[in-house]
């Protein structure tokens, strides 16, 4: 290597460095909301004592920011009451609350496009009960920001491989609960493997992806995704795409299908707040018809982005 080339490296080196490190200053200088107060990231705690961190007793939420706008938020509002509920955890605040913090943050963070994150636990009591706190302890509620491009992701036009893992997560999934650790492993075996998502399959069918839902289109055209039971989160995307898709006379069949099916598709995606559609292109390094993104998840994304923007408050 001659002199200029390594000099020339090095200067790279060093701005790929400096970049990193300021992204890292940025995201922390984030402004965060936790128990009544609005906080730089980087200071938001909460105490070693809250059951969120304790027991993972505790239910989030993501909603997505396009143009500033909080993406089909009453949906997962909606959810998040629900899954509080199926915990007997009651919101420390109401839900109007709730949506005047989200938009306070999208405002004091200056967000455009990204993502919303919201976190309700059981609190911090004075120890390690497993059971319920008495009384007196208030639910912990936090708040955060994270900046996405989400509609122009490369992922969305190139696609995505996923991998296949057992799922061994407990059986009331449809709470949307804390409790990632399955998922954890799971999509740290995805990236690993270089792939975009784990499908994770039960009793020889895919349930649902880490964090998304899985969809196919069958070679007669049929869009195949498992029906809403307590084998699966019922994602919020998933249901604006069903709907979207049937207003639009493609034919939906909700139950469970497996990989080989997935492979003899015409195609496969993933839907999910933070990504809305994904074109699927390979199941653990097989292609899924010729191993590029196809028309149905390419049209499905640009419906589904249009009713993001339309409907956005
Ligand atoms: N399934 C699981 C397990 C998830 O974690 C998620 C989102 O995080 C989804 C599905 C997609 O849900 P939504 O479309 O509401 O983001």
């Amino acid at each position: 290597m001659t002199i200029g080339g390594f000099v020339r490296g090095y200067k790279f080196a060093y701005m790929l460095l400096a970049a990193s490190l300021l992204d890292r200053r940025n995201r922390l200088n984030q402004i965060a909301y936790v128990n009544g107060a609005f906080v730089p990231l980087a200071e938001a705690k909460v105490s070693i004592l809250d059951r969120g961190f304790l027991f993972a007793d505790g239910i989030y939420e993501v909603s997505a920011v396009l143009d500033g706008k909080l993406v089909d938020n009453a949906s997962h509002l909606a959810r998040l009451e629900r899954s509080v509920g199926e915990i007997a955890l009651a919101l420390p605040e109401p839900l109007s609350r709730i949506v005047e913090i989200q938009r306070e943050l999208i405002a004091r963070n200056q967000l455009e496009n990204g993502l919303v994150y919201m976190e309700v636990t059981r609190g911090a009591d004075v120890g390690r009960d497993f059971a319920f706190p008495k009384s007196g302890v208030k639910p912990t509620l936090v708040m955060f920001t994270s900046v996405k491009d989400i509609v122009n992701a490369p992922a969305a036009k190139a696609g995505i491989g996923v991998i296949t893992v057992p799922d061994i997560r407990w059986t009331r999934r449809d709470i949307k609960s804390v409790a990632l650790l399955a998922q954890v492993l799971a999509k740290q075996a995805a990236a690993e493997a270089g792939a975009g998502e784990a499908w994770m399959i039960e009793d020889g069918k895919v349930t649902e992806g880490g964090s998304s839902s899985a969809f196919i289109l069958t070679q007669d055209d049929v869009l195949v995704t498992r029906q809403n039971s307590s084998a699966i989160l019922p994602g919020c995307t998933r249901r604006a795409v069903v709907a979207l898709a049937e207003e639009r006379q493609l034919r939906v069949e909700e139950r469970p299908f497996t990989i080989q099916e997935a492979l003899a598709a015409k195609e496969a995606f993933i839907t999910s707040a933070s990504l809305f559609v994904q074109p699927v292109v390979s199941i653990d390094g097989k292609t899924v018809a010729n191993g590029k993104p196809g028309p149905m998840a390419a049209r499905l994304r640009e419906i589904y982005i249009d009713f993001a923007r339309a409907t956005a408050v």
